[in-house]
């Protein structure tokens, strides 16, 4: 049974989870199928859909704090991925030898799914709903999880896939030991999230590769050649997977690569035939996605679905809203919303989406983002920057010689109308914030969806 021989964890017994969001109410509910008597404990509030679904379930739970003496009891603890390792109940439990695991890897034990992983700093969200939209319309009976949507364990537990694909953060695999990925994805490395790695960006790689730990001959994985931390990361992180690497700049034997009518070309051992498709024909545009399109491609490869059926999706996929999303074309001026570009990283592939002049909206909370990677695209193609969020101090420093116009603004409709103000005909006015969200957004959602309004009323 399984994807994980089940010796490893305790099989009964008394089971507590930490956190009760969309993972931890779905491990719960798996748990207490498989027998378990389970405890679920919150600090903070939970949202009144979950308590509602533990009631029904009979799952037995706690909220606005956490009673420690009756966790400590536990046989077995499933972990939110938002609990920091540092935290002093989970640091009492890793000392009284209480295994603390994620959702992901609990569910792993009572699935014989086959599992695409897809990991990565940027990109993560448009890969896994590509790869899903690619094995849905080629006919595969697929769920998607982790990150997005209904939880794994969840579907687990009330559904039966013959395949996932998951969408992996780092905070997932810092708790995952003895998961196995059949096919496992990192799209790229970069800073992210260093607050909960020590600072340290050995640390945080060091997550990413947990990817491929446990992975076997028969397995598959798909990285990113031109990504400098992955292949840093390759020679310290080894595996016995097959090796499927994705490129722009050389022709491969095996993998994905360009070719020079910029055609993407797919080759993997023991396929029919030859996947190629010029990248005019994508329906998601930029360089990151020509990426993303690789790995997905090769996931779609790996799954031995047909040319066809991969090209149709591929030149047909509508992406989920917030990344580099159009909004509007008003007055000459293109409007799009990149909301979930919430990293240094992710502005750059929107920047270099564009030709035109653009109007860049950027700011909010700043992760101690170094901005120095935007210097040269900014120079080139940013004629002003509205800075939104309460601490902008820093923008302004990094770009005051690199365009001609910074200015601050109150709220979103104030930087929309300064923007629309600022930008002329043939001009895209971006959002693409490099920040996060929560200073004046309860989240990117909120934050894009504030810029769409804005837009719709110039
Ligand atoms: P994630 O789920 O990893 O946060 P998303 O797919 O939601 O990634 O995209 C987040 C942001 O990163 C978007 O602004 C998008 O334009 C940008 N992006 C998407 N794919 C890539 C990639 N392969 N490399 C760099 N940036 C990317």
């Amino acid at each position: 049974m399984g994807n994980i021989a089940h010796t490893y964890y305790p099989q009964s017994g008394f089971l507590v989870v930490l956190g009760a969001g969309e993972s931890g109410v779905g491990a719960a509910i798996l748990a207490k199928d498989k027998g378990f008597d389970v405890f679920v404990s919150d600090k903070g509030a939970i949202a009144t859909a979950y308590k509602e679904q533990l009631l029904a379930e009979g799952v037995a739970f706690e909220e606005l704090q956490h009673s420690e003496e009756r966790i400590m009891q536990a046989n077995l603890v499933v972990k939110s991925p938002g609990i920091p390792e540092r935290a002093p109940l989970i640091q009492a439990l890793r000392g009284a030898n209480v295994p603390v695991i994620s959702e992901i890897e609990f569910a792993a034990q009572y699935t014989d799914a086959k599992l695409y992983c897809i990991t990565g700093s940027n990109g993560k969200s448009t890969t896994t709903m590509l790869t899903y939209a690619i094995f849905q319309n080629a006919g595969v009976n697929v769920g998607l999880a982790g990150n997005i949507g209904k939880s794994f364990a969840l579907q687990v537990a009330r559904s039966n896939f013959d395949v996932y694909v998951l969408e992996i953060s780092s905070f997932m695999l810092d708790d995952m030991y003895h998961f196995r990925a059949d096919v496992a994805v990192i799209l790229n490395i970069t800073p992210d999230h260093l607050d909960r790695y020590d600072y340290k960006l050995e640390n945080y790689v060091a997550s990413k590769f947990r990817m491929v730990q446990n992975q076997t001959a028969n397995d598959y994985f798909i990285y990113c050649l031109d990504d400098e931390e992955t292949m840093k990361g390759l020679p310290l992180h080894p595996t016995k997977a097959i090796h499927l690497p994705f490129t722009q700049n050389e022709v491969l034997a095996l993998g994905a690569y360009l070719d020079e009518e910029r055609n993407i070309v797919i080759n993997i051992p023991n396929q029919k035939e030859v996947f190629t498709m010029n990248i005019e024909e994508l329906s998601l545009q930029g360089k990151h996605n020509v990426f993303n399109n690789m790995a997905s491609g090769l996931m779609a490869k790996a799954q031995e679905l047909r040319n066809q059926a991969m090209k149709e999706s591929m030149e047909s996929y509508v992406n989920i809203s917030h990344r580099l999303e159009h909004v509007a074309f008003i007055g000459g001026v293109n409007y799009i919303n990149d909301s979930k570009a919430t990293n240094v990283n992710s502005v750059w592939y929107a920047l270099e989406s564009f030709s035109s002049d653009i109007v860049l909206i950027m700011g909010g909370v700043d992760k101690g983002n170094d901005y120095e990677m935007l210097r040269d695209l900014v120079r080139a193609k940013v004629k002003a920057i509205v800075c939104i969020g309460t601490d902008t101090l820093r923008i302004n420093e990094s770009f005051e010689d690199d365009t001609d116009v910074i200015v601050n603004s109150s709220s979103m409709q104030d930087a929309v109308e300064i923007a629309s103000y600022l930008a002329t005909k043939g001009d895209t006015v971006l959002l693409s914030p490099a920040c996060a969200s929560f200073d004046w957004f309860k989240n990117y959602e909120e934050r894009g969806d504030k810029f769409k309004e804005a837009v719709m009323a110039l």
